[in-house]
């Protein structure tokens, strides 16, 4: 079978910048095969049916149009031949190469991995990237951050049209196929997982498939075979869901990856943890039609935040979802015909409920635990943080380590700045994570983005700290957004006027929030932030109003400077 140029756009005679496949190696459907260069943007071109590649048609710098051949294949019917294909979908195995000695291994291939790894190669370094899965981004891109934001914009659009019916436009209900909209979320981590690819080849960065683990402190083993010499190493493996003791082998029992994998709708669902990933599951769930129930040990949805950024999110699922249940442990689990069976105890004593499925979204386990890290004499705590310096070093000074390993905040912004450190550390410059704040962003709805000082931490630290809060319902673009739950907060700093914190709830809040984190960063005051002109109806103004508020001169409200 022949495999042409599809249909491009309005691309014609396009240069074919790589060839992605050899001959003799199986492919399957949607596995890229070419990458085209246009004047726009560079192009992968995916196979249109899977087998075995009998011959290549065309070469590095040729020039092609629709319907010239690519290559022929061919089909192959035999199910391990795909099996073993999937298991090596994207990246290259390549083995030669894994032998060789390495300036920088990059171990584990997720925000933290390719960051470090792509960094350190612009900056002259010959880079080894090693990851055990088929395909490069990690949990971020794969089973976390990028999935879960397509479902939950799906969930928004279904959302918003709904409450519409109150202002004069009334949808029918909506047919959901859940196949069509994982393949969606689907082909959005497909296009970004090749990109990387794209780029690692473009920076020449040899990719290695392998569990790696370490033999020695300058020596990987891949999947107990192979091994790699480096001169300095990145650990970015990661984290995994963590689980529950003595859970029965059920599919219908799930952690996020397995949730994001929208199987199908089921009619009921309780959501174990109340922390992000949980709520932000329950949020694409419920909007898909689900009844979705949540179980949190403590007294309150995401533990650790201020309360009152919680609220009016409390507020609004409190009356969406079927149950929330605070100050409650799940104390037994079973796996029965008509469902899951589970056990609750609290103060007023235990009950059991039968849900179509459940979530078990109670944390992340760091995978240090996993890489040997005892044979390279690294340290590590007990629940698997690897402790590092600011230039991002173990106690190994030849070993980084960056990302969700180091501990919390485990988020995938945290880790890219630190990957970037660990890089340019180890290419013999002198950069530190030196960072005042991280953001924190939970994507539900209304999403709560918040940055820097807490109001829980000024007052368990004591310390002396101011406050604005702008509402949103005195906002005009929150208004004709339809909402009208939100607000904007500040904390500034008691005796240099500095912006030390913020929190905001709303629409867009983890867009919003970089504002407050720059302020903070740059040591701005509210005059800084007020007297910038912020542009009108925006949500970005609730920060300048709660600015004004501080300075005594907004006009939006009447809220006197006390
Ligand atoms: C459902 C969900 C939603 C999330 N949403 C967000 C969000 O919106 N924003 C945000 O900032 N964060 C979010 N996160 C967290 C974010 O995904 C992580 O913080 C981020 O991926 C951490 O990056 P990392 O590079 O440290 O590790 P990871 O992304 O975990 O990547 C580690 C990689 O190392 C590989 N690896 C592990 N062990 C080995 C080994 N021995 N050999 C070779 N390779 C190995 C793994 O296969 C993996 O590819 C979410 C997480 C989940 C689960």
């Amino acid at each position: 079978m022949d495999i042409k140029i599809p249909d491009l756009g309005d691309f014609d005679n396009v240069e074919v910048i790589e060839i992605l496949v050899k001959i003799g190696e199986s492919i399957e459907e949607n596995d890229n095969l070419i990458s085209l260069e246009t004047d726009k943007a560079s192009i992968d071109v995916p196979a249109t049916h899977a087998g075995i590649i009998s011959s290549i048609h065309v070469s590095v710098g040729d020039k092609v149009s629709l319907g010239d051949l690519i290559l022929s294949i061919k089909e192959v019917d035999n199910k391990s031949e795909k099996i073993k294909k999937t298991k090596n979908k994207s990246i290259n195995k390549n083995m030669e190469s894994a032998t060789h000695t390495t300036d920088l291994l990059v171990l584990g291939a997720g925000p933290g991995g390719y960051t470090a790894a792509f960094r350190a190669a612009d900056l002259g370094m010959k880079v080894t990237l090693v990851e055990r899965w088929p395909v490069l981004g990690g949990v971020c891109l794969n089973v976390g951050c990028i999935p879960s934001k397509a479902l939950l914009h799906a969930a928004k659009v279904i959302d918003d049209a709904a409450a519409m019916k109150d202002h004069g436009i009334k949808f029918t209900k909506p047919q959901i196929d859940p196949k069509a909209l994982g393949a969606w979320k689907d082909s959005i981590i497909k296009k970004l997982t090749s990109g990387l690819e794209h780029l690692a080849s473009q920076r020449k960065v040899n990719i290695v498939q392998g569990d790696g683990s370490f033999q020695s402190p300058n020596r990987i083993v891949l999947d107990n075979k192979d091994t790699i010499d480096f001169k300095q190493c990145i650990l970015a493996v990661g984290s995994e869901s963590a689980s529950l003791p003595n859970l029965p082998i059920d599919e219908r029992i799930m952690d996020s990856s397995m949730a994001l994998e929208l199987s199908s709708i089921p009619d009921s669902l309780l959501v174990v943890g109340g922390g992000i990933i949980g709520l932000e599951m329950a949020c694409v769930y419920s909007a898909l039609g689900t009844k979705v129930s949540i179980v949190e040990l403590t007294e309150t949805l995401m533990p650790g935040t201020d309360p009152d950024l919680v609220s009016p999110f409390y507020k609004i699922v409190k009356k969406r979802y079927e149950n929330i249940y605070l100050k409650t442990k799940v104390t037994k689990i079973e796996s029965l015909k008509a469902g899951i069976k589970v056990r609750f105890e609290r103060e007023e004593g235990s009950t059991s409920e039968v849900f179509d499925r459940i979530l078990i979204a109670i944390g992340r386990r760091s995978n240090a635990f996993d890489i040997g890290l005892k044979d390279a004499g690294i340290d590590l705590d007990a629940q698997g943080i690897v402790k590092v310096d600011k230039q991002m070093k173990t106690n190994k000074s030849h070993i980084f380590a960056i990302g969700d390993i180091t501990g919390n905040p485990m988020l995938a912004h945290k880790a890219t700045h630190q990957a970037k450190v660990a890089a340019e550390v180890a290419a013999g410059k002198k950069s530190a994570f030196d960072v005042r704040v991280i953001p924190s962003v939970a994507y539900t709805d209304p999403e709560i983005a918040w940055v820097g000082l807490t109001e829980n931490e000024a007052k368990e630290f004591n310390i002396a700290y101011e406050k604005t809060k702008f509402p949103w319902s005195a906002s005009g673009r929150s208004l004709t957004n339809s909402r009208d739950e939100g607000f904007t907060k500040l904390l500034f700093d008691k005796e240099t006027g500095r912006v030390i914190g913020g929190g905001i709830v709303g629409s867009c809040a983890g867009d919003l929030i970089s504002e407050i984190a720059l302020a903070i960063e740059m040591g701005a005051d509210a005059a800084d932030i007020g007297m910038t002109i912020h542009p009108h109806p925006t949500l970005s103004e609730t920060i300048a109003f709660a600015a004004e508020a501080q300075e005594g001169v907004l006009t939006d409200l009447y809220m006197p400077k006390k």
